[in-house]
């Protein structure tokens, strides 16, 4: 007889993380989850600018000015990728906006309900482009405001890792989804996973559902969750580096890619950018569906390849 799905749940990185293994017996699944949730966790300690953890992306974050830190290779590791991302994307993507990201405070309880103050984001803006920089005898920050927030990149490398530890415990069919954004192996039983992509303004509506098997990351970043309402105007957590205020030229922009690092991370730029991010991602082999701030889709040449 077949074994029924495994699944879990677990709240980590400031969301609901759940975890679905298929084909294996219960003990093989819990064990498996067991230890993706430990290591996840572990990552989540290591990059999280917030709590009372303490890591090294703080120790930088309050490292003063000109200091040369060393990091981890872990850290390391990110920082490459993730500057290298911001690069790609002509400075959408920012990994150093912490301190910016902190005083619009989405991440922070209690949740905001104004934005701050424009000559406060100002101060907090200035200079974040290429503050960040390497010597051989460690990192170093050029400002105080020029701090490292993963948190548009992190997830999806724990959700990497997640799985990682899964194959590394014989699971061939699974998917860690962190609050939508997802990475799947295998199979369903017999069928292909079917990925649902909501609506921006409508959970109940779908962009449409993709058929995914094989080992695949679909990450989408919206405007949606996070976010307030004042004067009619919709603030929310992703950042335009540019003007140091939530991004308007999307509504949501949904990612696929091998590694759900690299789906976050794009994600995230193309929101930010737009429409015009979908060849900057294309560049990359990422294929993209968004939604503009007009409430209509774009998408690359290849999405409809997803689509069956
Ligand atoms: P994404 O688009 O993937 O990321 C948006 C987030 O990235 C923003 O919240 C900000 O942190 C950063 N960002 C904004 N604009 C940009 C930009 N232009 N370029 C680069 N980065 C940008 N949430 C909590 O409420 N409490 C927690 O304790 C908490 N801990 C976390 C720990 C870790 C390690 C991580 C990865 C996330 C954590 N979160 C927590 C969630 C986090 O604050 C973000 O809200 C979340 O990662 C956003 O994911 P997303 O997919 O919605 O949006
Ligand atoms: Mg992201």
């Amino acid at each position: 007889m077949t074994p029924k799905d495994v699944h879990e749940t677990r709240f980590m990185m400031g969301t609901l993380v759940s975890f679905t293994v298929v084909g294996v017996e219960k003990d093989q699944a819990e064990a498996a989850i067991h230890a993706a949730t430990n290591e996840m966790q572990r990552i989540e300690d290591a990059f999280t600018i917030y709590g009372s953890v303490d890591n090294e992306v703080k120790h930088f974050n309050r490292s003063p000015v000109g200091q040369r830190i060393q990091l981890s290779d872990e850290v390391n590791m990110l920082l490459h990728i993730a500057l290298k991302v911001q690069q790609q994307s002509h400075g959408a993507f920012n990994p150093a906006l912490g301190a910016l990201n902190k005083l619009w405070g989405f991440s922070q309880t209690p949740a905001p309900t104004h934005p701050p103050n424009k000559n406060r984001v100002e101060k907090k803006r200035q200079g974040l482009s290429h503050c960040v920089h390497e010597s051989p005898e460690g990192w170093w920050r050029d400002s105080e405001q020029c701090q490292l927030d993963f948190g548009a990149i992190a997830k999806g490398y724990a959700i990497d890792r997640g799985i990682k530890i899964l194959k590394d415990h014989a699971i061939q069919n699974a998917i860690i989804d962190a609050g939508g954004d997802l990475r799947l192996i295998g199979q369903h039983g017999k069928q292909a996973w079917r990925i649902g992509i909501r609506s921006p303004r409508d959970a109940k509506k779908m962009l449409g559902v993709l058929h995914l098997q094989g080992d695949v990351s679909v990450v989408t970043s919206g405007d949606y969750e996070r976010f307030f309402m004042e004067n009619g105007k919709r603030y929310h957590h992703i950042l335009n580096p540019q003007t140091g205020c939530p991004s308007v030229k999307s509504q949501s922009v949904t990612v696929v890619a091998k590694q759900a690092m690299l789906a976050d991370a794009w994600s995230t730029a193309v929101f930010v950018l737009g429409k015009k991010g979908v060849d900057l991602a294309n560049k990359q082999a990422l294929q993209v569906l968004g939604v503009d701030e007009d409430g209509q889709t774009f998408k690359s040449e290849g999405w409809h390849l997803l689509v069956q």
